[in-house]
């Protein structure tokens, strides 16, 4: 998870809502409490490749019943108002994105399982990132004190001075050899919203971002792998990075 105490502190200050996205870390855990339950309002995608998935959908929460009466007017009511038995004045712009009761069902169905499923999923992340963590240029994710993460993808980070190729030439001899994983730098938003202006200027200002995601391939993770896909997954790691380091 981010940060959020410093992010909800700042947002106070200027009188504006925070709006956690929880798509990929749904139970993920921060300072005792949940993701979606820190912020003003907390939104979630139950879609195929999600932690919870339904098939399709998605969910918001709130614990402020102004705000939640204002997104079902804008996201189920179509922009009206209710006015009694079978009255209505639409007086907004509006949507119908109502979440349908089978979707409901399987998603209650799926709640159930759940938290058994991510203690595997991190059980399984954490057995990995211990077979990696020694091999010399190889960066494993760090969990900061007093959270919980869910592993929704597993990023690799490369320390790329130790080795001859990219993270890009990297992924694809992991992919050869059996581990699909691809380069992140999709995430940079100049790079995935080609729409934006000043698009070469964001690239020159956003250093960190860049210097973190060129170093980096991640994939799926899923705690439907077994100990051995997982062991199989940190010996592929071990001979593509001997194979490349100078
Ligand atoms: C999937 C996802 C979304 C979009 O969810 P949809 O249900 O496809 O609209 C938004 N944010 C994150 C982080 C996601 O993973």
């Amino acid at each position: 998870m981010c940060d959020m105490d410093p992010i909800v502190e700042l947002a106070r200050q200027h009188d504006i809502l925070v709006v956690e996205d929880v798509c990929q870390a749904m139970l993920a855990g921060y300072k005792g409490r949940i993701a979606g339950g820190v912020g003003d309002i907390g939104c979630f995608s139950f879609d195929a490749g999600k932690l919870l998935p339904t098939d399709n959908g998605g969910m918001a929460i709130s614990d402020d019943a102004d705000v939640i009466a204002a997104i079902r007017k804008f996201a189920v009511d179509r922009g009206a108002d209710d006015l009694g038995p079978l009255g209505r004045e639409h007086n907004g712009i509006g949507f119908n994105y109502r979440f349908g009761d089978m979707e409901s069902a399987v998603g209650l169905a799926q709640l159930k399982i759940l938290p058994d499923q991510l203690k595997r999923r991190v059980d399984l992340a954490e057995r990995f990132t211990a077979k990696i963590a020694d091999i010399e240029g190889v960066i494993t994710p760090q969990v900061p004190e007093g959270q919980v993460h869910l592993h929704w993808l597993y990023p690799l980070q490369f320390d790329l001075k130790q080795f001859r190729v990219d993270a890009s030439q990297m992924g694809e001899a992991l992919s050869a050899e059996g581990l699909m994983c691809s380069p992140a730098m999709y995430y940079l938003i100049p790079h995935s919203h080609k729409f934006l202006p000043d698009r070469e200027a964001d690239l020159e200002r956003l250093v960190n971002a860049r210097t973190h995601l060129e170093r980096t391939v991640r994939w799926g993770f899923t705690e439907k792998y077994t100990e051995r896909d997982v062991d199989d997954m940190a010996a592929i790691v071990a001979k593509v990075t001997d194979a490349y380091r100078r």
